[in-house]
């Protein structure tokens, strides 16, 4: 995709502004990751929806930065401001881009908490958005 055809396309991008992309949507229903991994990259968790990658182009990348943080998978974040931004697994023909760093309203919403059986014992989570405690949930 390039950034040219911009009909309907979504942006969003880090806290300083030197990661920006654009997606074309439907973009997927945002699945929430209560995981040990997910919880010390964001602070708390991560709220994220994905794209197929041919949908998916960074407009700006100057801050980006790729940690590889499991043999099967990268996390995309600014190295500039800390941004937590992506989240990319080799083997999947999506990219995860998290729900934070997008320009205004999504429209989107949540379908699923995962791998909550490693949430954080401080908050509660809304009991109507589904929970599971491992990695799988059925896709809406
Ligand atoms: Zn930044
Ligand atoms: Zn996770």
């Amino acid at each position: 995709m390039t950034a040219a055809d911009d009909t309907e396309r979504v942006n969003g991008g880090c806290l300083c502004g030197a990661v920006r992309y654009q997606l074309k949507p439907p973009l997927r229903a945002v699945v929430a990751c209560h995981c040990r991994q997910c919880r010390r990259t964001s602070g708390n968790y991560v709220s994220a929806t994905s794209v197929p990658r041919e949908n998916f182009a960074l407009t700006s990348s100057d801050g980006l930065k790729w940690y590889r943080s499991s043999d099967s998978a990268r996390r995309g974040f600014c190295g500039e401001c800390g941004s937590s931004l992506f989240w990319s697994a080799d083997a999947r023909d999506t990219i995860t881009i998290m729900s934070g760093t997008i320009d205004g309203e999504t429209g989107l919403r949540t379908v699923a908490h995962i791998c909550v059986a490693d949430k954080g014992d401080y908050y509660e989570l809304n009991p109507s958005e589904p929970q599971y405690d491992g990695l799988d949930y059925p896709e809406p």
